[in-house]
């Protein structure tokens, strides 16, 4: 890893420039690759997805680490770029969050790597989270905010409908804090690297649509009592029923309820 160049001097080579409408910020420290490639435990012949390939920094550690590596790049001079430099990885052109997965990534146990612009990347992750037969983990770069939502506990501010939803449908955990003069040229924001663990989402039988749905519309209005935020949704007596029926008191707010008892209030709730 130490040969690799600094992406500030690989753009000025290539005649390129980082580009902002595909939120370009080329990570250019080697040792946060390897970290990157480390979590994702990355096997000779494991078949990984590498989404916005960029210059290659990530690319070539996961070839170096013997992926079967499938890469899927949205602008079309780094797509080209990554073409000629890794003639190995099977490259797939155009915007990550409308590839047909069934043809371009079939069967099971693919692992996700990326360093993806951010709002791409939460959506990414809230799509793909929920395909456990597909994807055995997903190793991202993200906002720092958006992981510490992901990661919160019940009752901090952070909680929230984010973290619930993640919550039901993967393991999750940090794998490090990634400051902005570890990217070419520096995002404004501090970003993390999360690890996923996706699975079936245990909803004891409650449609994962439904519980979304009531999760949503607890913390609609993060001020507002569980018992009034639910009662936008639902009628006020449905919702005193689902309360009483649970035990949960409707005068705490929403960010005060763990998974189970999310849970718990959507299983009695009407779908
Ligand atoms: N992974 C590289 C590049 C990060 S910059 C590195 O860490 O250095 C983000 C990359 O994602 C860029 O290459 C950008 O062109 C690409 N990209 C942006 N939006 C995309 C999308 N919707 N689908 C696929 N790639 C995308």
């Amino acid at each position: 890893m130490s040969e690799e160049i600094h992406p500030r001097v690989l753009l000025k080579r290539l005649e390129q420039r980082a580009r902002r409408r595909f939120g370009q910020h080329f990570l250019a420290r080697p040792g946060i690759v390897t970290r990157i490639v480390r979590a994702a435990r990355v096997e000779p012949g494991d078949r990984v997805v590498e989404v916005g390939p960029g210059l290659g920094i990530l690319t070539r550690a996961l070839l170096a680490a013997g992926a079967d590596l499938t890469a899927i790049e949205l602008d079309r001079d780094m797509a080209e770029f990554i073409r000629e430099e890794h003639p190995d990885v099977r490259l797939i052109e155009g915007d990550a969050m409308r590839v047909n997965l069934d043809e371009e990534l079939p069967g099971s146990g693919w692992k996700v790597v990326a360093n993806l612009p951010y709002n791409v990347g939460t959506r990414l992750m809230l799509n793909w989270v929920d395909m456990p037969d597909r994807f055995e983990s997903l190793t991202v770069m993200l906002q720092k905010e958006v992981v510490d939502r992901i990661l919160a506990d019940p009752g901090t501010r952070a909680y929230g409908s984010l973290t619930v939803q993640m919550r039901a449908r993967a393991k999750a955990r940090m794998i490090c804090a990634v400051p902005p003069a570890a990217f070419y040229p520096p995002p404004k924001v501090d970003s993390a690297v999360i690890q996923l663990f996706p699975h079936v989402p245990d909803l004891g039988g409650v449609p994962s649509a439904h519980f979304d749905r009531v999760v949503r519309a607890a913390f609609s209005q993060r001020r507002k009592t569980l018992r009034n935020a639910l009662s936008a949704l639902f009628d006020r007596d449905v919702v005193d029923a689902a309360l009483t029926q649970t035990g949960i008191d409707g005068q705490i707010r929403g960010e005060m309820l763990d998974l189970d008892a999310f849970r718990a209030i959507s299983a009695q709730l009407p779908e």
